[in-house]
This record gives C-alpha cells, sequence and structure tokens, in this order.
C-alpha cells in the first residue's frame, strides 16, 4: 500500500517528498537536489517538495547567511 512522508535530504538537508510503493520507486532513490543515493527500508520515489513552507525556509536561510 503506498504512502508518503516528509523529511529532509540526510545529505543536502533539502525538503523532500518519500513516496514508498508508489511507480517508479525503487530500493536506492536518489536525491533530486544533491544527486546522492538515499538508503531507504522500502522501495521509495524521492520527489522535491516545493511546498510554500520549505520556500519560506529556504529564504530564511538565505537571508541567516547575509
Ligand atoms: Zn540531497
Amino acid at each position: 500500500m503506498p504512502s508518503a512522508w516528509f523529511g529532509p535530504c540526510p545529505h543536502c538537508n533539502v525538503s523532500l517528498s518519500y513516496l514508498e510503493g508508489v511507480t517508479g520507486s525503487n530500493m536506492s532513490p536518489k536525491c533530486p537536489s544533491c544527486h546522492v543515493v538515499i538508503s531507504v527500508s522500502r522501495a521509495t520515489f524521492l520527489a522535491a517538495d516545493h511546498s510554500r513552507l520549505s520556500m519560506a525556509y529556504k529564504a530564511r536561510a538565505l537571508v541567516k547567511r547575509k
């Protein structure tokens, strides 16, 4: 049964959607941002999370660096 959860990439910390059991999922999905394989316990398809919340978070992170 497909399920989805949301979390950061363990490598580059970008917000990702972890879609388990969907078409195109596999046991060694690559982060769409840094292209590093993320180890998972179930077949997973990774999608970038382009929600407004993550956009706002990125904007704040950029401001902090200045
Ligand atoms: Zn990444």
